[in-house]
């Protein structure tokens, strides 16, 4: 569980020059940029004054970005990228609604490529088109260079898609101080603001995703107890209920490409206007002359758009039920993104959380503002004395060394700290009372590709059979990143724990370099974990074997202990080898041979068992 600690709301201002820092709000729909000035977060407006930048990139004669690519998309729909966010760090293949865009998709394994006007795209250029055009606004507005940009993104974006938001950032300019998950920065704005204490949910309808977390703030703390979301639903989803809806009750021909894109808009338009009015008019020119006119009321709006309203509570149901709290537990929800606007919306969030919904800050701008706050923190724009906000994360994955020079992963890279993880582990032989504690950060399968952090031994371990001895192993990283391992028998409950400086000694070029190897080195540490497995495997049933013919020898005739002889010592000449599969082989010959032999010793186990016993007594 992550803990998010989170200042005071804090009126000195701090002595020393700033450091210009901002945060990003990479939207799917639209892009802010915020910066704290004077103490207090504040949205960069461009020079008409408008805060919102569309998140559209139009590759014409140059590249346009924003309210110019806008007004040119229903003419040049192939050119101009919308919703480019659905397609960062994503392949062809994973996009079920590819056929949605206008685009000219290059088919071809990888990440996605758009054919443009100017040459081949990847999102990841696209979205760099927008996130330099935040840049410049900041630059011109803080009068010079940034020190650091905090981006928001998703809670529910995977690994491929932070990194492809990361590189957008680098290639556009930008040192990006962290990402931060957009419903966490949305708790920072608010947190700050409020003050408050309780359980709270943030709800965040944008363009084209929802998320929904639930969070516990205490004296400045933020617990995340659950999130929940889906990635491709948003007030997009409702313009094309609406662009449906006309196509339904008008009896128009075939759509250009660019018909299609307008009356998308038109829909949009709607949608919006539908917020303050009771309806709203359609009037388009296709490119056919045809006109269109139409009025979408309030009503209909409701109608055609109550399963997409259904649809946001299945996750906030999932987020409660993982949180273990019903809707009255809630204090307050927050409102995020700007389709959270919508009457419906509302009225269903009231409805089932049983309270008006938090509006007081602009549903648009609250995650930007959150990640300036963070960002003028990471830069160091801190007040003395000052309570600190912490958000820090792991930058590599931390784990144990298990049997065969293998890592198991207990806390993974990115998670948040402070943060606590605990796994059970067992003995490997009979009667072991000892047991080495090898705690190694890296993402590689094996130890020997990890970097070693630190070892040390758990002793008085009470003899069992193997397997049967309960070790709890607790990973615990602290505020400063320092980390704790400690290692409990459970039965004896004797203890033994370490402390342990995981990034020491790491720079970022290092850290860059073992993940980039750790992605190149994916199949080659697949084979050699499942080498590695088969060994440990094949150790296990060798010892067994040998142990079981030292003490019931007797139970066997001799060519069948030769037998068995003869297949424990191929399994012994294969095991220090490479070759998985006559090592396999060999361990599933020993297996066959031993069968009979088991079940005799079984027999002779449960007879002496029985010895001396009355049989009444047995059941
Ligand atoms: P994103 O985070 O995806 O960039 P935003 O938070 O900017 O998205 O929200 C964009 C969505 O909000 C769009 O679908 C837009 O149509 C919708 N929206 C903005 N204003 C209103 C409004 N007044 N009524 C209804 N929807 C709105
Ligand atoms: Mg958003």
């Amino acid at each position: 569980m992550a803990l998010l600690q989170i200042a005071e709301p804090q009126q000195a201002l701090p002595k020393k020059p700033q450091r210009r820092a901002v945060g990003i709000d990479l939207g799917t729909t639209n892009s802010l940029v915020a910066t704290v000035r004077n103490g207090i977060p504040v949205v960069l407006a461009d020079e008409q004054g408008r805060p919102l930048l569309p998140s559209i990139v139009r590759y014409g004669e140059s590249v346009e970005v924003g309210y110019d690519a806008q007004a040119a998309q229903s003419h040049d729909p192939h050119n101009t990228i919308v919703s480019v966010k659905r397609l960062m760090g994503r392949g062809l293949a994973d996009l079920s609604d590819a056929r949605r865009f206008p685009y000219r998709f290059i088919e071809a394994p990888g990440l996605v490529q758009i054919q443009t006007r100017t040459g081949i795209r990847t999102p990841v250029e696209v979205s760099s088109e927008i996130l330099k055009a935040l840049r410049l606004r900041a630059e011109t507005s803080l009068g010079g260079e940034l020190a650091g940009a905090v981006v928001t993104v998703p809670a529910y974006f995977d690994d491929a898609q932070r990194q492809a938001t990361k590189d957008a950032a680098r290639l556009a300019g930008l040192k990006v101080l962290r990402l931060l998950n957009e419903p966490t920065a949305a708790a920072i704005a608010y947190g700050l603001d409020n003050g408050s204490e309780g359980v709270y949910a943030v709800y965040d309808l944008g363009g084209g995703t929802f998320d929904l977390s639930i969070l516990r703030l205490s004296r400045g703390v933020f617990e995340v107890l659950a999130t929940a979301g889906d990635t491709a639903l948003g007030g997009d989803d409702f313009d094309h209920r609406v662009y449906c809806w006309i196509l339904e009750v008008s009896s128009i021909g075939p759509l250009s490409a660019g018909d299609t894109r307008l009356l998308m808009m038109k829909a949009r338009e709607a949608k919006e206007n539908l917020t303050l009015h009771a309806s709203a008019p359609i009037v388009a020119t296709l490119s056919s002359g045809e006109t269109l006119s139409l009025t979408l009321t309030v009503d209909t709006f409701a109608s055609i758009t109550q399963t997409l309203v259904g649809k946001t509570l299945g996750p906030v149901r999932k987020a409660l039920r993982d949180a273990r709290l019903d809707p009255s537990q809630i204090k307050g929800v927050v409102m995020v993104g700007g389709a959270t606007r919508m009457p419906q919306i509302q009225k269903a969030v009231a409805e089932f959380f049983g309270q008006p919904p938090l509006n007081n800050l602009n549903p648009d701008q609250v995650v930007a503002l959150g990640a300036a706050i963070q960002a003028n923190v990471l830069a160091g724009n801190r007040a003395e004395g000052e309570d600190w906000l912490l958000l820090d994360v792991i930058p590599l994955s931390l784990g144990l060394e298990t049997m065969g020079g293998l890592t198991e992963k207990i806390i993974l890279r990115n998670a948040t700290i402070p943060i606590a993880r605990r796994q059970e582990f067992t003995t490997f032989r009979d009667g072991q009372t000892a047991m080495a504690i090898h705690v190694v950060q890296g993402e590689r399968e094996r130890v020997a590709d990890c970097r070693s952090l630190a070892r040390f031994e758990l002793r008085g371990i009470p003899p069992m059979t193997a397997g049967a001895a309960r070790i709890q192993v607790t990973f615990q990283v602290d505020a400063d990143g320092l980390l704790c391992v400690s290692a409990r028998e459970q039965t004896k409950g004797v203890e033994t724990s370490i402390e342990v400086k995981p990034s020491y000694g790491l720079s970022d070029t290092e850290i860059a370099r073992m993940l980039q190897e750790s992605y190149a080195h994916a199949a080659d540490d697949m084979n050699a974990r499942a080498l590695a497995e088969a060994q440990v495997d094949a150790e296990r049933i060798a010892t067994a074997t040998a142990g079981a013919l030292q003490t019931d020898g007797g139970l066997l005739l001799a060519p069948e202990r030769d037998a068995i002889e003869h297949a424990l010592a191929e399994v012994r000449r294969l095991i220090s080898g490479e070759d998985r599969r006559a090592l396999q082989a060999a361990v599933d010959a020993l297996n066959r041979v031993t069968e009979p032999f088991a079940a005799r010793r079984m027999d002779r186990g449960v007879a002496r068992a029985l010895t001396g016993r009355r049989v009444d007594a047995l059941n």
